[in-house]
């Protein structure tokens, strides 16, 4: 693997200092990258779908760079209370109850949706994947050192952080840039409806109260972790105290990472992250995308065209090639407009890529010094804080030369040709994790062929004994594939749903 971050500057927004900065990593060629992941307790819509593929955009970037990147992306299986809060039911165990199963029947069935929809958007799976419920006892272990430290207290079988305590050696609230005195300001509390000191501490750990199912023994009884204590957990345990790139999105900002800032600064006295990258919502109607205030789409309702707020269906490429036309700390709309002229920018693209085949180099020409520098403006685009949208016109830049080769208004040298090619390519597959959706459906068709053809032998045996149950059982197992058939008088065709 090319070193190539030895000859490129990344510049990175880091939400702490509310700058841009030269990114330079703990230990020289190695990153330690950590992404808040899903609470698994319903499907992803497209606006979690957004954060996770900017970070994966900014994941291929750093690889394409030359580093070796650990990416962890936890998984939320327990703690996250309603309303973001320290009081009310969790998440997990709500559905559960809704749903008269296991809680981690809930979590294992929206853990499969997630990587399911992030694997049609062409993400990348992180390096390790870790779950809150399988860091109970480090969750545990950084409690008693916080205690031990006197940032939190024990009231009747709770564990609570103590803000203003730590407030006095440190400053909580700025990566948020709220003050404590500010929040004690706006903040009233009716006298005795708390067991909290201070209406601002958060919860490390909570008294489970008999009817609540997910529990777990500890020192101060039965329980279990809050939300925020899981990311220090995991975050720390497989990265170190201190690491390089914490990220997630713009709100989780607070209370979220200003509380892990304040869990891991009071457990081991260093500030744990170096470069806090925060990405920015995806609006629909204007309004945050989200699963409580059901002002959402989810990515299967845009891809199979049954929603009731757009006129036709959209593809995977086409989202994700939506997505990335906006930096992904900008705010971002969707609409039907956007998509349709995102599709028509992602078709004009591809099919600029796929006819640098046909071109033919000349040899009595020589090297162009502006590919080189059209080939850098790409890198400066990723090196601006991941640029995605500079990045795509200066592919725009790469078609228009395209274009100019294929109606032979422009010669170009054989190295030059190569240059073209091996930029486009490499910027639209590996870096922005674009991708060809004609040739995967081909290549998936390929692969179930013989399979579908069997199927089918057997319907059709089924269906000449009259045994129309097991006929109708094997044609939904058909359908289960993503396949549709059409019978015809000459028998019976196939081809992905
Ligand atoms: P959750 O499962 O609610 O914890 O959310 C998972 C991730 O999706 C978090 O990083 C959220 O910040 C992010 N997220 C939630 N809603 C949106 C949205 N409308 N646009 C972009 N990201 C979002
Ligand atoms: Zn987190």
């Amino acid at each position: 693997m090319q070193q190539l971050y030895k000859q490129q500057s990344l510049k990175v927004f880091n939400s702490l200092s509310r700058a841009k900065e030269t990114f330079i990593p703990i230990k020289e060629g190695y990153i330690g990258l950590y992404v808040c992941g899903p609470t698994v307790y319903s499907n992803v819509h497209l606006g979690n779908c957004r954060t996770f593929m900017s970070f994966d955009t900014i994941y291929r970037y750093l690889l394409h760079l030359g580093y070796k990147v650990r990416y962890v992306r936890n998984i939320t299986d327990a703690g996250h209370l309603e309303n973001d809060a320290d009081e009310g039911e969790d998440k997990i165990a709500k559905k559960a109850k809704l749903e008269q199963i296991e809680p981690m029947e809930v979590v294992q069935k929206y853990t499969v949706d997630f990587h399911r929809t992030l694997e049609q958007f062409n993400l990348l799976p992180p390096s390790i994947e870790p779950t809150a419920t399988g860091h109970i006892i480090e969750q545990i272990e950084i409690i008693k050192e916080i205690i031990e430290k006197g940032f939190a207290y024990v009231v009747d079988g709770s564990v609570y952080f103590d803000v203003q305590y730590f407030n006095i050696q440190n400053n909580y609230g700025k990566l948020s840039g709220r003050s404590v005195e500010d929040m004690i300001a706006n903040t009233r509390e009716l006298q005795g409806q708390s067991e909290k000191k201070n209406p601002q501490d958060f919860a490390l750990w909570k008294k489970a109260e008999a009817k609540h199912i997910m529990r777990w023994p500890s020192p101060w009884g039965d329980g279990f972790p809050g939300w925020h204590i899981e990311c220090t957990a995991m975050s720390t345990k497989y990265l170190g105290e201190q690491f390089d790139i914490h990220g997630g999105g713009m709100d989780l900002k607070f209370p979220h990472h200003e509380c892990e800032i304040a869990q891991a600064e009071a457990k081991s006295g260093v500030s744990p992250v170096n470069y806090w990258l925060h990405a920015n919502m995806l609006t629909l109607n204007g309004k945050k995308m989200s699963k409580s205030t059901d002002n959402n789409i989810y990515p299967n309702e845009l891809f199979s065209g049954q929603n009731k707020l757009f006129s036709r269906p959209f593809s995977a490429a086409v989202v994700r090639f939506f997505m990335l036309q906006a930096h992904y700390t900008s705010v971002l709309d969707l609409s039907e407009e956007a998509l349709e002229a995102a599709e028509k920018g992602y078709v004009r693209l591809l099919e600029a890529i796929s006819s640098l085949a046909t071109l033919e180099a000349n040899d009595s020409i020589s090297d162009d010094s502006e590919l080189h520098q059209w080939k850098q403006r790409c890198y400066d685009a990723m090196n601006d804080d991941f640029n995605t949208p500079i990045l795509i016109a200066q592919l725009f830049e790469g078609v228009k030369i395209i274009n100019l080769l294929k109606d032979q208004k422009r010669a170009i040298s054989p190295s030059d040709l190569e240059l073209l090619g091996s930029t486009m390519n490499t910027f639209f597959f590996d870096v922005l994790g674009l991708f060809d959706e004609q040739q995967s459906n081909t290549k998936q068709l390929d692969q179930l062929k013989g399979l579908v053809e069997l199927l089918i032998k057997e319907r059709n045996k089924a269906r000449a004994q009259r045994d129309f149950a097991r006929s109708d059982e094997i044609r939904d197992a058909i359908i289960a594939l993503g396949i549709q058939l059409k019978d015809t008088k000459d028998g019976t065709t196939f081809s992905l749903s």
